[in-house]
């Protein structure tokens, strides 16, 4: 019998192997595919780096920085003092203009109408509300005013998460802004008072990739002394046994099985649904009903003297009023000049999401047509790309949508009578890579500690929220 049996190898499994391990917890992993990392990938060819999926860490907490540490990765870091020094652009009207840094450069941005601006300065008198399920859209207008939410909230979440401010879940897919209203009554005299008190809200921002790009992260991860990682092993029943869980499944050799006294699923929620639905119907229908967005990644090579911006920032995000193809753009090839060759650069775009996902499904030449025609005008290119690749995701991330929290608790409740079964995936705690390290931290702790008896899981007697019908 196993002590934990880690199901998934992305990087959130990866990451609660790795908390399991630095605990002395002996965990066993099975990952599907041939390879672990999950959607992160790097890629190599005619002299460019590419990403399959998350092309940066954009860190802000603490623990993270320490968890690099503590894995060794800290030396293989790239490129985080030109993202420091970088900056974001956003478009309006057809150009790039540069998003400001702090309160007082938001005020005197000219991105912003006057009337916007005397709407943020009064944002700390604005009375708080505690709206469950509140929409990103109505919380933002609510808040700090329309012009705020379409010129850069919209293209923030649209650009970053593939997702739709008017449907999202507030509390959920912005923790932090949600919180500061919670706490301090304002967002604005929340973002002050942490400033004064240098909370975590406060600590700088780091963007920063590795070496080798972020299959370095997962790779590192994959590695790490006392998990036993098992590629090729795909999950397909989980069923309860006297002490703990009996998990079956199949390798390229055939049937397999692994009895665990915990068991930690870190699969997309489609998968979870249909490893968890015979256990409990409730649970498989909580988790089927996330929906996941599609996006194409389109990356191509060109040569820098073509291109007649200066590429010197990050890269750009698009709001839904400007009418582009693009969601996003990210200027790697200037973040990480090693992965271009020399002469050349790379640019990254986003196409799809929940704004338009019939987009991603685009063949590889519309949607090259596509990007250049945003980007020819805004970057001022005048030659042809010399590289593409294209890369899509069918379920590129799961869309914190509907009244999205209480979708969690319901899951939550109903898990409380699987004892020994813990989730740990990007549909919940934040899609990014940094939340997925920092709530894989926490799934370990929290395994470990059941495991040690302090937090023994009993099977409860609690009385079960309903799914509220139609909330989906
Ligand atoms: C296009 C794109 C761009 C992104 N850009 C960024 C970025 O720049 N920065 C950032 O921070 N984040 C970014 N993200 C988000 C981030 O990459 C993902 O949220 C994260 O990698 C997901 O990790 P995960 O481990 O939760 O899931 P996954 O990576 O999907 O891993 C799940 C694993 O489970 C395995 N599995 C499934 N079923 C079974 C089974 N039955 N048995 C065994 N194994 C199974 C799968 O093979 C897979 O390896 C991006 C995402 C996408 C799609």
């Amino acid at each position: 019998m196993k002590d934990v049996l880690i199901i998934g190898g992305g990087i959130s499994g990866l990451c609660v192997g790795w908390g399991l391990a630095r605990r002395g917890v002996r965990a066993e992993l099975w990952e599907a595919d041939e390879r672990p990392g999950g959607k992160i990938r790097s890629h190599r060819e005619a002299g460019y780096l590419t990403e399959q999926a998350a092309a940066l860490l954009l860190n802000f907490r603490p623990e993270v920085d320490r968890f690099i540490r503590a894995t060794g990765l800290a030396p293989y870091k790239a490129g985080r003092d030109r993202a420091r020094e970088g900056r974001r652009y956003l478009v309006q009207d057809g150009r790039l203009r540069p998003v400001p840094g702090g309160l007082g450069g938001l005020m005197i941005s000219d991105l912003w109408s006057l009337r916007a601006k005397l709407r943020m300065l009064s944002e700390a008198f604005v009375p708080a509300r505690a709206d469950d399920g509140e929409s990103v859209a109505r919380f933002i207008t609510r808040r700090l005013g329309r012009e705020m939410l379409e010129k850069a909230i919209d293209p923030f979440v649209a650009g970053t998460l593939a997702s739709d401010p008017e449907a999202a879940d507030a509390r959920c897919t912005l923790p932090r802004l949600t919180a500061l209203e919670t706490r301090y009554g304002s967002i604005t005299l929340g973002v002050l008072v942490n400033r004064l008190l240098r909370r975590r809200s406060a600590h700088v921002h780091e963007t920063f990739s590795f070496d080798a790009g972020m299959e370095r992260l997962t790779s590192t991860l994959a590695g790490t002394p006392g998990l036993t990682l098992r590629t090729g092993h795909r999950a397909l029943e989980i069923a309860p046994t006297a002490s703990g869980w009996r998990v079956t499944g199949q390798n390229a050799d055939g049937e397999l099985e692994c009895r665990a006294r915990r068991v930690v699923l870190s699969v997309p929620a489609p998968r979870a649904a249909r490893l968890l639905a015979p256990l409990d119907r409730d649970i498989g229908e909580l988790l089927d009903g996330i929906r996941y967005a599609p996006l194409a990644v389109v990356h191509l090579g060109l040569e820098q003297r073509s291109i007649r911006h200066a590429l010197d920032g990050t890269g750009f995000l698009t709001p839904r009023r400007e009418q582009l193809n693009v969601n996003g753009n990210l200027w790697l090839g200037s973040l990480f000049p090693e992965r271009a060759p020399p002469g050349h650069t790379l640019l990254t775009s986003y196409v799809g999401g929940s704004r338009h996902p019939r987009r991603a499904d685009w063949g590889d030449a519309r949607l090259l047509d596509a990007v250049l025609a945003d980007l020819r005008p805004l970057l001022g290119i005048q030659g042809e790309p010399d590289y593409l690749r294209v890369e899509r995701h069918h379920q590129a991330l799961p869309q914190y949508h509907g009244h999205y929290g209480a979708r969690l608790r319901a899951l939550d409740t109903r898990l409380a009578l699987l004892p020994g079964i813990e989730l740990a995936a990007n549909y919940k705690g934040g899609v990014s890579v940094r939340d997925r390290i920092a709530q894989g931290l926490i799934a370990a702790e929290r395994v470990h500690r059941s495991l040690s008896g302090s937090d023994r899981p009993k099977p409860s007697a609690l009385p079960l929220t309903p799914w509220p019908a139609g909330q989906g």
